[in-house]
Order: C-alpha cells, then sequence, then structure tokens
C-alpha cells in the first residue's frame, strides 16, 4: 500500500496502477481516501458519513478498504469512509464548531465556516474528477426508516444511468425526486455527474442485513459500470420505484413535526401501511398532563419514525411514502 502524507489535492488519473490512500485537507478540514487506480474506465466515488451519527456506510467501506483487491480493474474507485469527521467523532448529525448540515452547505464556501469548506474541498476536489457517485446515508442515531436508494431527476439519459445505478441496490426500494438544494448530490446535479444515494436503516447502529445489502449493491454497481467482471452476482431483483414531482416529499426533515417538547411515544413501526388521520403516535409535555396526538397527514407506507423519544418543537416524527 502506497502511504503519503496530507494533500490539498490528488489527480486521480496520475496514481499509478494499484491500491493507494491519501489524505486531503486544506484550512483545517479533511479526509482520508481509499483508492483503486486500474486502467481507463469510470471514475466511481463513495462516501460514508456526509452525517456524523450515520455508521453504515463507514462500516462498508472500511471492510472493502481491507479486504478488497480486484485482480483486473478497470477506471478508478475512490472511497471514503467518513467524509464528515468532526460530526463523526462528535456523533452528531452536523459539526458541532458550526452546527451546519453538510447536506444543506454545498457546494460550499473556501473561507466559510468548517462544513463549508469541506462541501467545497470534496466538491471541487473529489466530485469534479469523478465520473459516476454514490453517498451513502442512513437514519442516524435518532430515526429508523425502511432502507431506500435514490436519486435527482435529470435529463434523459443521464437519469437512465441514475435508474441503473440505483437497481444495483436491489434489496432497497428507490425514490426519484425533484433537485433541492445544498445536497452532495444536487453538487453532482450542477456537473452533470449521475449520483444516488442510499439510505440505511439508523438507529445509530449496524444492521447485518444492511451491510449485506449494501455490498451485494456494490459488487453489482462495479460489474454494471464494467469495472469488474464478474459472474458471481446473482440476477438483480426488481425494484419499487417511486418517482415524485413534489420536492417536499422526501425531504425528510418537515413531516409530522412534534408540536411541542416532550417526549415522543410511537403508535406505529417502520414499514406499516396506515391510512390518513391513523394515529402514529403521542408526544406528551414533560411537566403537565395530557398530550398531542400525530394523526398520518396522508396514506402510505411508514419509511421513517423517530425512535429518540426525547423531542423538541418542530422535530420530524414521521415520514409515508405511497409505496
Ligand atoms: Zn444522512
Amino acid at each position: 500500500m502506497d502511504l503519503s502524507s496530507s494533500t490539498f489535492s490528488v489527480d486521480f488519473k496520475r496514481l499509478s496502477p494499484g491500491f493507494h490512500q491519501r489524505r486531503i485537507s486544506a484550512r483545517g478540514v479533511g479526509f482520508d481516501l481509499f483508492i483503486w487506480r486500474g486502467g481507463d474506465g469510470p471514475v466511481l466515488v463513495l462516501n460514508g458519513a456526509t452525517h456524523g451519527d450515520e455508521y453504515e456506510g463507514p462500516t462498508l467501506l472500511r471492510q472493502w478498504a481491507e479486504h478488497w483487491r480486484p485482480k483486473s480493474l478497470c477506471g478508478t474507485v475512490v472511497m471514503i469512509p467518513v467524509l464528515n469527521e468532526a460530526a463523526y467523532y462528535a456523533g452528531l448529525r452536523s459539526a458541532p464548531a458550526d452546527d451546519v448540515n453538510l447536506a444543506r452547505a454545498f457546494p460550499g464556501k473556501p473561507r466559510g465556516s468548517v462544513t463549508q469548506r469541506l462541501a467545497h474541498l470534496f466538491d471541487t476536489q473529489i466530485l469534479a474528477q469523478a465520473t459516476h457517485y454514490v453517498d451513502l446515508h442512513s437514519a442516524g442515531r435518532a430515526y429508523e426508516l425502511l432502507p431506500w436508494t435514490g436519486f435527482i431527476t435529470h435529463e434523459p439519459t443521464l437519469n437512465r444511468t441514475q435508474r441503473t445505478m440505483a437497481a444495483c441496490f436491489d434489496a432497497f426500494w428507490c425514490w426519484e425526486g425533484p433537485y433541492l438544494s445544498g445536497r452532495t448530490l444536487s453538487a453532482a446535479y450542477n456537473r452533470n455527474l449521475p449520483a444516488i444515494y442510499v439510505e440505511c436503516r439508523g438507529t445509530g447502529d449496524v444492521d447485518p442485513r444492511d451491510l449485506r445489502a449494501l455490498d451485494r449493491g456494490l459488487h453489482h454497481l462495479l460489474a454494471e459500470l464494467g469495472c469488474v467482471r464478474s459472474k458471481r452476482i446473482a440476477k438483480l431483483r426488481p425494484q419499487i420505484l417511486r418517482t415524485t414531482r413534489d420536492a417536499d416529499e422526501a425531504h425528510l426533515q418537515i413531516h409530522h413535526p412534534a408540536p411541542h417538547d416532550g417526549l415522543f411515544v410511537p403508535s406505529v413501526k417502520v414499514g406499516a401501511h396506515v391510512r390518513r388521520g391513523a394515529k402514529l403516535g403521542r408526544v406528551h409535555p414533560l411537566g403537565k398532563r395530557g398530550g398531542s396526538t400525530i394523526q398520518a397527514e396522508r396514506k402510505g407506507r411508514i419509511v421513517m419514525l423517530r425512535i429518540q423519544r426525547s423531542v423538541r418543537a418542530g422535530d420530524a416524527l414521521c415520514t409515508l411514502a405511497p409505496i
């Protein structure tokens, strides 16, 4: 393995064939990369921990960094297990220094806050070199979700590529939606870079089922892009696809907000189908009797649910999708 000290940038095309480890940093922010350099071909970038309390991506990518040594490789594969180190080491969604959500900070600013600088570094030094991109997320510590993959609707040719990439993660359902600003995927969109995200179960842990599903998805994706020749991956399973033009539908932080501070007691489970008006749970204020019943805003399936019982007014409690 080629180990080297931190640099501001790495030109993937100039690396010799083989496995490399690098660190990129600038103005007090940085991250570690594992790079497999093969012949000409796609440049596939994957990262975990855009949010610091999501552990499935880091776990998967660390496993690959330890064990994956392909006999032959077309193109270049770049894995960044932990993109947002400040948030990761704090065990929080966002970096404590500025409390800015990295998934709202793109394209970032070279002289902004720590998170804005990180977004700028990743966008200009990594996404700028990619031909395909996968951002591995999860529900984090405070939520549980029904794992899915998704992407921003783009022009038809690029969209077909994204749909093909998402279909590789065939253990998950797929959510295609319109552009929302600030995300890693928004930065990819603006660069005409085919990009998908994956959302794993969360709960602050790593479910072995999700890890297996991600691993299978990544094998499929590498074969699909022609990076590796693989015979051992089975046929893709059909995937539920939900396409929406409603920008709010997959905006997870806005649905069923807690009406006040208190204790949330859910009365449903992730994956359940509910009708409009169904009781999803109750929020009990501390220090007084009673509480507020949370009712389903629409008919649908519970795809994300708050599991952290302490809630502040405005915290999202539940997301429903029509799948
Ligand atoms: Zn996330």
